[in-house]
């Protein structure tokens, strides 16, 4: 169903988005709700299909073929969806969660700061102030996709700026288009990923209602964490149909083009790199798709969030720094016209280049993996049922060459 959605999207609306003639996709977003296949995996009530994480990254891969831009916008429903989903009231669940699957409300993520990105709590300056019953909404968000065009935001503020810790002082809020005092003030000029109107917006005295709160006051940060979890699946997912679309056009190229007597496709240097690139997606793939029975097996109370956030990092992590690598060795494999727009990998190149950054950057990815893993490794049971390897080295008694400082 998603593959025959991907085809229905006209190569003319990925050519007019490359010239930037259009900078925020409504016909791609009426294609995926003409077809059903937004939220898919959001419950059949509010208009999903109640698919697993599994299917429904499945779907998101799908969507990579038409690169990055159109499967981030895809992917948003996921994304902004979940925290409503999880954490939202009936009220939000009926206007927002139905408006995104029905296409009546296309919805955003506006959590990136002038300030920073990656230590977006730390150096937060969004404030939400409650004045009766309302939330006056001062700061500004940056890089967001569909700036220009999505109906509504989900968004983050410092609410409590005396909280011992910033994550207990933070909260999400949904911020409609039409609020007064929001404005987009700027459009991104980009490399690549080109169509999805990513701007910058600004917060002045903007009046939220307070039932546009999600979850707890000061809850933003247990929203925020759930949240990630299709934030960054869905970026590996789409990696591997980005990896895969390049992979295909320059493998159909090499069949074809000759050189030295033969085809390309015949000469070790040319078919060992599609070798290897298709080992290295075969390996994102695995991880990605462990990743998201994770998350499946997270809905059924089996495993944790935070073991859930350390394979979603390295499935985000190895899947996009996999695709910047196959994308690019598929340019190669076509040689001069691979670098021309006559062939659609030099964009899929640019697109890629992005998936190491958004997101969560891969040094953030890498602090993710790494914390978790030294949380469990430092934990009793972690080695309740493990062999003491090091008592297998023959001089494993002299004590006191085991020097630490
Ligand atoms: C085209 C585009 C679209 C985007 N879409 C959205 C969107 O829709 N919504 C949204 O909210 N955001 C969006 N973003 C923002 C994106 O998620 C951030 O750009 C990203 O998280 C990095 O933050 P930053 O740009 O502030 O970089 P910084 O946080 O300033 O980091 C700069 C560099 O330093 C590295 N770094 C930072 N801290 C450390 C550390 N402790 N150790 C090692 N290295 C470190 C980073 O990895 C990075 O390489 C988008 C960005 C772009 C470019």
């Amino acid at each position: 169903m998603v593959r025959e959605t991907v085809k229905q999207v006209p190569h003319e609306l990925m050519r007019k988005i490359e010239r930037e003639e259009i900078t925020f996709p409504r016909e791609f977003i009426d294609i995926i709700t003409r077809n059903g296949v937004v939220g898919l995996r959001f419950p059949e009530k509010y208009g999903g299909k109640a698919t697993s994480w599994v299917a429904e990254m499945a779907a998101v891969e799908e969507m990579g073929y038409l690169g990055f831009t159109l499967s981030c916008m895809y992917s948003l429903g996921s994304i902004v969806g979940e925290p409503i989903a999880r954490f939202g009231s009936e009220a939000q669940k009926e206007k927002y969660l139905k408006g995104i699957t029905s296409g009546q409300r296309y919805g955003a993520e506006a959590i990136t700061e002038p300030s920073g990105g990656s230590d977006l709590f730390g150096m937060m300056k969004t404030r939400a102030v409650k004045k009766g019953n309302k939330f006056i909404l001062n700061g500004q968000k940056r890089f967001i996709v569909g700036g220009k065009g999505a109906d509504f935001f989900v968004t983050y503020a410092i609410t409590d700026p005396d909280a011992k810790s910033r994550t207990r002082g933070i909260s999400a809020f949904i911020v409609d288009r039409d609020t007064p005092g929001l404005k987009v003030e700027t459009i991104y000029g980009l490399m690549g990923n080109k169509g999805g109107g990513t701007a910058r917006i600004v917060y002045k005295d903007a009046e939220i209602p307070e039932e546009n709160l999600i979850g707890e006051l000061n809850g933003g940060y247990d929203v925020f964490n759930r949240m990630m979890v299709p934030e960054r699946l869905t970026t590996s997912a789409g990696a591997l149909g980005v990896s895969m679309a390049a992979l295909e056009v320059a493998t159909s190229y090499a069949t074809r083009r000759e050189a030295f007597g033969s085809k390309l496709i015949k000469h070790e240097g040319i078919n060992f790199k599609l070798a290897e690139s298709l080992t290295l997606l075969h390996s994102a793939s695995s991880l990605v798709y462990s990743a998201s029975r994770a998350a499946d097996l997270l809905e059924e109370g089996k495993v944790s969030l935070a073991y859930v956030r350390k394979l979603v990092s390295m499935a985000k992590l190895h899947s996009t720094e996999s695709m910047w690598k196959i994308v690019n060795d598929a340019l190669q494999m076509m040689g001069g016209i691979g670098y021309t727009t006559v062939y659609p990998v030099e964009r899929l190149l640019r697109d890629s280049r992005l998936g190491l950054i958004w997101t969560g950057s891969s040094e953030v990815m890498k602090m993710i993996i790494q914390h978790e893993f030294l949380k469990e490794f430092t934990s009793e049971d972690y080695w309740k049922t493990k062999r003491d390897v090091e008592k297998d080295a023959l001089d494993f008694r002299l004590e006191e060459e085991k020097v630490f400082k």
